[in-house]
Order: structure tokens, then sequence, then C-alpha cells
């Protein structure tokens, strides 16, 4: 089976399950997208270093009659090590830009420790629920597996809206808050193609990406809807199994992860108000687990907390939250 696939005419789809999703656990990446400009390759998210996929890419890519010595710019969705470590690989080799929104430079330029500190810091002394795995092993199993974002301190910074123009395809940006504060998504107006990173993840039943201590609930509703009203007929998303066409299924792909967010809203609410108060951990297993796994059973319902804590609906005290009209 060929490793990549030509979506449409300039664009390119280097799969993360190519040859295979992880080996041990090591190598666990993301879908890497490749425009021709003709003059310049633009790479939509790098991918990390494990298991040689740089130079599988760069192999394919030949191979795709792309000469990567043409690659110019990386547009990255946001820091994180799967998406964001093979940066360095192409920035070195090919003398490539690295772009992203301007909210995620700290994350950028921090690398694992900002990831960490910033997440911890969410966790309001609760990591242990978050993450069962002491933190340093945590940090130890990440960089095994799919290892550390370059800390880069001369990315290019862009503001949600603007437009990078390509000799064929322009690229607009736009921030999409909810996975992480800084993440964003791009689109191709001419391909109508969106770049979502982990807005969502369609390798599970319309999946928003909360999984992180830090998510924010309204923030990647907000975000989701901002896509929406986008005339999309290609998604290219980071975690996907397979690229989704056509307008119809894009709407349903955006309409359904709504859909399931509203569902969890509920759940969590139904849970806080019948219970006389509700640990972190109670919640875990409540939420339909063809979407939800792991620690998004607990992030997904913190996420919501604090939209709840928000509008004065929940308290905490002596460890538990509690629902109040
Ligand atoms: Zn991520």
């Amino acid at each position: 089976m060929r490793a990549s696939a030509r979506i449409e005419e300039n664009l390119y789809w280097y799969s993360k399950d190519k040859p295979v999703s992880s080996l041990f656990f090591r190598g666990y990446s993301v879908n890497v997208f490749a425009i021709d400009q003709g003059d310049e390759i633009w790479l939509i998210d790098a991918g990390v270093t494990k298991l040689g996929r740089p130079n599988r890419l760069v192999k394919c890519m030949r191979r795709d009659g792309l000469d990567p010595a043409r690659i110019k710019k990386i547009f990255l969705t946001h820091a994180h090590p799967d998406h964001a470590a093979a940066t360095g690989f192409f920035a070195n080799r090919f003398d490539a830009s690295i772009y992203i929104h301007k909210d995620e430079r700290a994350a950028l330029s921090g690398g694992s420790d900002y990831l960490w500190t910033e997440e911890t810091r969410a966790a309001r002394g609760m990591l242990s629920t978050f993450y069962p795995a002491p933190m340093w092993l945590v940090k130890v199993f990440m960089k095994y597996s799919i290892g550390e974002t370059p800390r880069t301190a001369n990315a290019r910074l862009l503001e949600s809206g603007e437009i990078v123009r390509g000799q064929k395809e322009d690229l607009m940006i736009i921030h999409t808050p909810g996975h992480v504060a800084g993440h964003a998504c791009y689109y191709s107006p001419k391909l109508k193609a969106a770049f979502l990173g982990d807005l969502i993840d369609p390798s599970f039943d319309h999946k928003a990406s909360l999984n992180f201590p830090a998510s924010d609930y309204d923030a990647i509703c907000q975000s989701i809807e901002k896509m929406a009203s986008l005339d999309t007929k290609i998604i290219c998303a980071a975690h996907a199994k397979e690229i989704i066409t056509g307008a119809e299924s894009s709407k349903t792909l955006y309409s359904g992860t709504l859909a399931k967010l509203n569902d969890a809203y509920r759940i969590t609410v139904d849970l806080l108000k019948q219970a006389m108060g509700m640990r972190l951990k109670d919640f875990a297993g409540h939420y339909p687990k063809e979407t939800w796994l792991l620690q998004d059973q607990i992030c997904v319902p913190f996420s919501i907390i604090k939209s709840l804590e928000k509008k004065g609906k929940v308290r905490f005290d002596s460890g538990k939250f509690f629902y109040r009209e």
C-alpha cells in the first residue's frame, strides 16, 4: 500500500498510520499534509522524529514527485510534540520557516516544560486524577513515545484571519482555542479544505479534543462553530484515519461533534444535580466510550465544570463539586 495519498491537485496526505501507527508506543504521530505551491511546498504540522518518520516522509514526497528541498513553510496547528517534534528536522535541512498562531508562542518557545507547568497549574492539585502515573513518569513516557518539541523562538506569529498567500493556494489561519489556548486551524479557500489539527478527532465518534486539564469547553464549542461557518468540502484532521470529503459530510462532522459536546454537558449537570457533591474522579465512566476514552472521561467533565463555575453554577468544597441552581 502506498504511504501517501494525493487528495487534490496540489494537496497530499502523509498518514500517521503508514507504515505503522506506532511500535511499542514509539512513534505515535499525526497526519502531515503537504501543499505543492510550485515554487514551494508547505506542510501543515510536521509529526515526530521517532521511527525515522521525517526521512520516510521525504522519501514518500520524492515518490510523489515533490522535491523536499522546496519545503519552505511549516504551519503548526499548535506546539504539542506529536505535531511539532519534527519541525527542527525540516527547518535545519531545508531552511523551512515555522508559522504558528501568536497565542501559541510561549508553548513553542517553552517546549515540554511549559506544557506540563501549564497543565499542572490547570489541574488545581488534582493531577493524579488526570494522570494515573506520577508526572516524572508521564514525561519520560511521552519523551520515549513522541519526543519533544524543539524550543523555537523565531517562528512567524500569525493573527487569526491572516492569510498567507501562495503561488497556487492561500492559507488562512483561524484561532480555534479549546484543546489548548493557542490552537489554530488553517483553511484554504480555493481547495475549500480545512486543516483541523486537534480540534476534532474523527477517529472516534465525533470527538472534540478536550483531553488536557487546561482544555476549555466553551472555547472549543465556539471554535467548532467558527469552522462550521466556512464553505468546506475537504476536512484534514491530525489524527483522522481518513480524509472527510464533501460539503454534507463536513457539516455532519461539525454538527455531530457539537451534539456530543452538548450531551456531555447534560450528563455532567445531571450527575452534579443527583449527587450530594462529586469528586472529579467520580465522573469517569459516565460518558459514551465510543467518543470519550481514558483521560477524556476526566478532562471533559472538568472542562464543563469550569464552564459552569463561570456561570456561578458550581462551587468547590472539601474536594467535591456541588451544583447550585
Ligand atoms: Zn494536541
